[in-house]
Parts: structure tokens; sequence; C-alpha cells
């Protein structure tokens, strides 16, 4: 479903992706790891390219995102393919970006009304239920600053999810919650993964690095330090940095 291969970026003279591989299969629930400023956030930005990139190449379904190199020419993608395909990709942030002045279901509808063509009923219809499937119908009318962290987040996966994504990404989406409604985001998480939904998936939390990851990807200084099946990550890493990290954080 995504394939990255060879992918560096730089921001001026730090160079903060140093040729970062990675396959990301249909269904599948992948977790990065790893310290601060290693340049997690990038790589996932790169994805739906909301951060451009210098070299290699990032594919979905096959089909390059933003930019291609034919033979040694690069290519960058018409605005139209580019918004069609980022419309393919959801993205869940740490800050929610709920738009603070519509309301839940408005936050939801936008997006499908004036990039899908939804009409309003349709959308409504489809916001009503992505909302139960978060426990929040009842919200619906409220502001998103009458909501705890956790339902602003809940209510941004379903916001996502109304694009219909062949894949999320999700950058530390329980980092900013009050710990007490980090649960009930990562049920709705773990849900999502159950119900066959491709993911890639930045987060601090262990316990559903371990349940949920089909794969966990350790990433220091911009590369791509291990990647394996959780259960060996967490009982047998074989990279010194992964161990140190997972020293710290667990
Ligand atoms: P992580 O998510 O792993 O903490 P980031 O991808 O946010 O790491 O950052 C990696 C490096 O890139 C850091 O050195 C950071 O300062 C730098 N960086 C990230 N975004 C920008 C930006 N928009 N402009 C300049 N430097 C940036
Ligand atoms: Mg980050």
């Amino acid at each position: 479903m995504i394939r990255i291969t060879g992918l560096n970026k730089s921001f001026r003279d730090n160079h903060v992706l140093r040729g970062v591989d990675l396959q990301v299969n249909r269904g599948e629930v992948v977790v990065i790891l790893g310290p601060s400023g290693s340049g997690k956030s990038t790589l996932l930005r790169c994805i739906n390219y909301l951060e451009t990139f210098d070299q290699g190449e990032i594919r979905i379904d096959n089909e390059p995102i933003g930019r291609q190199v034919v033979g040694g020419k690069v290519r960058e993608m018409p605005q139209k393919e580019l918004n069609r395909m980022r419309r393919e990709v959801g993205m869940v942030f740490q800050s929610f970006n709920l738009f603070p002045h519509k309301s839940v279901i408005q936050n939801i509808t936008m997006a499908p009304v004036s990039l899908l063509g939804l009409s309003r009923e349709e959308a409504d219809r489809l916001a009503l239920d992505l909302l139960r499937k978060v426990g929040l119908e009842e919200k619906a009318y409220e502001r998103p600053s009458s909501l705890s962290g956790g339902q602003k987040q809940r209510v941004a996966i379903a916001r996502a999810l109304a694009m219909k994504p062949k894949v999320l990404l999700f950058d530390e989406p329980t980092s900013a919650l009050d710990p007490m409604t980090v649960g009930e985001v990562l049920q709705v998480m773990r849900t999502l993964a159950q119900e066959g939904m491709t993911m890639v998936v930045v987060t601090h939390e262990m316990g559903f690095a371990r349940e949920v990851a089909d794969k966990v990807v350790v990433m220091n200084g911009g590369v791509i330090i291990e990647e394996d099946r959780p259960e060996n990550i967490f009982t047998n890493p074989s990279h010194p940095q992964t161990r140190l990290f997972l020293r710290q954080v667990l």
C-alpha cells in the first residue's frame, strides 16, 4: 500500500531523513518509535506530501505521490492529482486541528461536501454514523471547545474517516491528552486496526505498539535503525539505540 524508497529530506543544512526505506502492506498497522528529533513527524508528513522531499520516492498503491524521478528528471505532480491522492491518506495530529467555530458535525462534513461532492444529507448521515462509531453521536451539534481532549481527538479521527482514506497516519495522537482520556482514543484506534484499516502510527504508547502493531519501526537520526514484529523489538531489540530508547520510555 505504501512503499518508501531512498527518502532524503533536509531543512537547510539539517539532513533530517537520511535514506528511509519502508513498506506498509494493506491492512497493516505500523508503529514508528524513536526519540524526539529523529524525523518521525517529517516522515509521516512526507507520506501525504505535506512536506516535499529531496530524494527518493513514495508510492501509494503503486502511484508516486508528489513527485517522481523519471530518467533522472524530477516531475512534480499537478496540484489536482496531488489533492486527489492526499484525500486517500488521512492524517490525525497531536493537536487535533479542529475548526473551533464550527460544530462537531460541521467539522466532519466540510471536506466530504466540498471535496467528494456529497450532499448535505449524505454527509450528515455519514458524520452521524462515524460519530456513533467513535462514541460521540450526542456531541454532534456542540463546539469542539466543549469537548475533552480525548473527545476532540475522536472527532478528528471521525473527520479523517469521512474521506474514506486508504490509509490513516497518526502523529502522536495521544501525546497532548489528559491521561484519563488516552485510553478511549487508543480503543478507537484498536477497533480501526481490527477492522483492517491500514495505519501508520507515531506514538510513545508502548502498550498499544505491543498489542496492535504488526510491525514496529525504530528511527534514530533520520534513519530506520530496526524494524521487526513488536514481540521481537520489545523482548530482544538488536540495536543498542533501540535498547537505550526503550529503557527511557518503558
Ligand atoms: P520527531 O517527530 O521524530 O520528533 P521531526 O520530524 O519533528 O522529529 O524533526 C526532525 C528534525 O527536523 C528536527 O531537527 C527538527 O528541528 C527539524 N524540523 C522539523 N520540521 C521542521 C521545519 N518545518 N523547519 C525546519 N526544521 C524542521
Ligand atoms: Mg514528531
